[in-house]
């Protein structure tokens, strides 16, 4: 196997670098990936985080697999890439300095912009190689998301790899035009998406479960054996938003991973002059997925999803 000019013999483990791009400064950024071969053959599992460089939990995983050893196998290979966005990482924020998103800039182009040749790095000297992709992801800015797996469940392999990791919800999500799970997807490539926790902040729960997840996929895939556990997931096909009706101070009175009924109170938005107080009902009968942790709110905003 030879990654961006390295050569990786079977047994072997290696730190490839892929230069992206260089600061203002004149210094070079590049993208540490870990690739480790089994002595046997198997497939390539890519294991990576960061695409949004706030989404420092997942990156923490992916650091704890290197750490642990985890992604040295017996059989096949493990490329662990634990920050693709590396400009958004040392800037804490989701995307790229020019404000766009790598997850939205697949496959990417070599004189694209910044984030479009994040992707493209990817996409030209790591994808080729792969035969299933984990992407791990947290929830947005001050929107915690229960651990779940996101892919598309009418597809056998994307379920059977989904229901392997086995988060505590397996969750179907149509494709997003110009992300990686399009464009690894449409190169019939197995992938998932995990997400748990939020942005910035670390979930001790989140990264155990993604850690134990990917123990189990490996296991799936013959690559190396652990003993873990298989824990109850809940399967869902749809999700659904739910807005602030009105602006101020929003108080939940429920938490992720709840069963709501239809119309269920769910918390109260007040003003901060003690001028109203409002009730906030759900919109669907199902779980919360994920919470919005901000303590005010705008009319409009979203507080919560439900999967039903
Ligand atoms: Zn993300």
């Amino acid at each position: 196997m030879k990654i961006a000019g390295i050569k990786i013999a079977k047994g072997q483990t290696k730190q490839v670098r892929l230069a992206v791009a260089k600061l203002t400064s004149g210094v070079k950024i590049d993208i540490p990936v870990f690739v480790s071969r089994g002595i046997n053959d198997g497939p390539v599992l890519l294991l990576m985080a960061g695409l949004h460089g706030d989404e420092i939990n997942s990156v923490d995983v992916i650091r704890t697999i290197i750490d642990k050893e985890i992604n040295r196998v017996k059989s096949g290979t493990v490329v662990c890439v634990p920050i693709l966005n590396v400009f958004g990482f040392i800037n804490f924020s989701r995307e790229v300095p020019d404000g766009k998103d790598v997850n939205r800039s697949f496959p990417g182009h070599s004189e694209g912009s910044l984030a479009s040749q994040i992707a493209y790095q990817l996409s030209k000297h790591i994808l080729p190689h792969c035969d299933y992709i984990i992407d791990f992801h947290t929830g947005g800015k001050s929107r915690f998301n229960i651990p779940q797996t996101r892919s598309v469940l009418s597809n056998l392999d994307c379920k059977e790899l989904a229901d392997a990791f086995n988060a505590p919800f397996t969750l179907h999500s149509n494709l997003i035009p110009k992300t990686l799970r399009e464009t690894a997807f449409n190169q019939d490539k197995t992938i998932i998406v995990y997400e748990g926790g939020e942005s910035l902040r670390f979930d001790k729960v989140a990264h155990d479960i993604a850690v134990s997840g990917i123990k189990k996929v490996l296991n799936f895939l013959s690559m190396q054996e652990f003993d873990e556990l298989k824990l109850k997931s809940i399967t869902k096909y749809k999700r659904k938003w739910l807005r602030a009706p009105t602006s101020g101070f929003f108080h939940p009175i429920v938490k992720v991973g709840d069963k709501l009924k239809f119309k269920q109170v769910i918390g109260t938005i007040s003003g901060p002059y003690a001028d109203y107080q409002n009730n906030c009902y759900s919109n669907k009968e199902g779980y919360i997925i994920t919470l919005n942790n901000n303590p005010m709110v705008n009319r409009g905003d979203a507080i919560m999803q439900i999967a039903y």
